[in-house]
This record gives C-alpha cells, sequence and structure tokens, in this order.
C-alpha cells in the first residue's frame, strides 16, 4: 500500500504558486527535468570513473524524452544515479536547499497583494530560473506526475505520485533498469502553443534550452 504524505508547508506555498500563478514562461519545466536527468547522470558518470562496474550492463548514459499521445503523457527518463525511497522524500516533498527558502522570500519582497501582473509574473520566472526551484516546475503543465526511480545500488525501485496539492504518494516498485522515469500527465487547459505532445515543440524546447547537455537526448513518439 502507498504512503500518503503530505508536502512541507514551504513546498505547498511554492507548489500553490506555481500551480495558480503562473501562466506563461512554462516551457521550463523541460529544461529542469533535463538539467536533473543531466545531473544524475554525472552522479552516476562520477562513481564509475572509480569503479567502472557501477554501471553494470547500462553504460550508455542518456536522456530519453517520449511523447504518447494517447496517453495524453510526456515522460523524461534517465539512466542516471536514481533516488533511494528517503532520497525521494527529501528532494521531492521538502524544499531543503536553503536556496529555494531564499527564492520564498524575495517572492514575498516581490509581491503586493495577491493579484499578480506580467512584471511580477516575469519577476517570479527570474526568480525561479535564479534559485532553481526545478522539479516543481513540471506542476505548470502537468495535472499528475509520476516518478519510478532506482538507485544504481538497490534492488528495488520507488514510485512517487502527485498532483501537486497537498500531498503525494510513495511507495516502492519494480524497476527493471537504474535511473528516473518522470511521467506527467498534461494539463487538459493548456493552450495551443503549449502543445507539449507535439515532437517539433519538443524539439524546439531541447534545441532552445538544453542545448549545452553533454548527453544525448533522444526524442520518441507514435508515427501518425
Ligand atoms: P536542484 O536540481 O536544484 O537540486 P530540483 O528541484 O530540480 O533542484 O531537484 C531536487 C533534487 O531531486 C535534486 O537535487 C536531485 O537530488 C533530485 N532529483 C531530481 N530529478 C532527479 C533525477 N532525474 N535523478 C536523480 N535525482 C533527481
Ligand atoms: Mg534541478
Amino acid at each position: 500500500m502507498p504512503e500518503v504524505k503530505e508536502f512541507q508547508a514551504e513546498t505547498k506555498q511554492l507548489l500553490n504558486l506555481i500551480i495558480n500563478s503562473i501562466y506563461t514562461h512554462k516551457d521550463i519545466f523541460l529544461r529542469e527535468l533535463i538539467s536533473n536527468a543531466s545531473d544524475a547522470l554525472d552522479k552516476i558518470r562520477f562513481l564509475s570513473l572509480k569503479d567502472p562496474n557501477v554501471l553494470q550492463n547500462d553504460t550508455d548514459l542518456r536522456i530519453r524524452i517520449e511523447i504518447d499521445k494517447d496517453n495524453n503523457t510526456l515522460i523524461v527518463e534517465d539512466n542516471g544515479i536514481g533516488m533511494s525511497y528517503e532520497e525521494v522524500i527529501e528532494n521531492l516533498g521538502t524544499i531543503a536547499k536553503s536556496g529555494t527558502k531564499n527564492f520564498l522570500q524575495q517572492l514575498k519582497q516581490a509581491q503586493i497583494g495577491n493579484s499578480l501582473t506580467v512584471d511580477k509574473e516575469n519577476t517570479i520566472i527570474n526568480l525561479i530560473g535564479q534559485f532553481g526551484v526545478g522539479f516543481y516546475s513540471v506542476f505548470m503543465v502537468a495535472k499528475k506526475v509520476i516518478v519510478e526511480t532506482k538507485k544504481w545500488d538497490q534492488d528495488k525501485g520507488v514510485r512517487w505520485e502527485s498532483d501537486g496539492i497537498g500531498t503525494y504518494s510513495i511507495e516502492e516498485c519494480e524497476k527493471a533498469n537504474r535511473g528516473t522515469k518522470i511521467t506527467l500527465i498534461l494539463k487538459d487547459d493548456l493552450d495551443e502553443d503549449e502543445n507539449y505532445l507535439d515532437q517539433y515543440k519538443i524539439q524546439e524546447l531541447v534545441k532552445k534550452h538544453s542545448n549545452y547537455i553533454k548527453y544525448p537526448i533522444k526524442i520518441k513518439w507514435e508515427e501518425e
């Protein structure tokens, strides 16, 4: 049975903001996911320099993006270091980083009242860029997010699931390969120019924001 846990208060605050206040620049979620995947690949690569065995037979470090129009999902997957159960709770449930706390503080200063103008929205986006709110930006575009991950030195995987509102669920799961698979079930009310199931759109975003990534990024979609 999955365990249902509350997001930390500060995380809730941040998620609420991300879900309810940001209407432009949603594209950055993909940059954040790719950058996390790249970090995870760096970490396993670093370990493998000392001991090549840690890679086992999964030696081609890469990032995969899969577009599934039938299921309205976008998947970003890596064969990086993965996360343990405790690491998932720590990384995807709380705001451990002081940087994000600073972010929330700066945000309080930048915000006047509750209504957001375009200027203020840009301020938030800039702050997100500066402080790297990172993973939580998925909730700009997804109504539900599933993370399946397996750390390189563990037998079992972990499955985390959330709609970004208040709680998440977490449980052990079977997972064949090392690394992290993030499945976004996209919101139904995204604009036409936010069609993240369009391979051209995804290709363009990868090129625009993630050109510097040193691992191959493979994009997969169904032919029509
Ligand atoms: P940051 O990347 O700035 O640390 P994020 O919110 O983007 O912040 O991610 C939080 C943490 O979650 C990361 O530091 C990392 O430990 C973990 N994480 C996120 N995505 C992945 C992934 N694909 N593989 C392994 N760990 C990840
Ligand atoms: Mg990040």
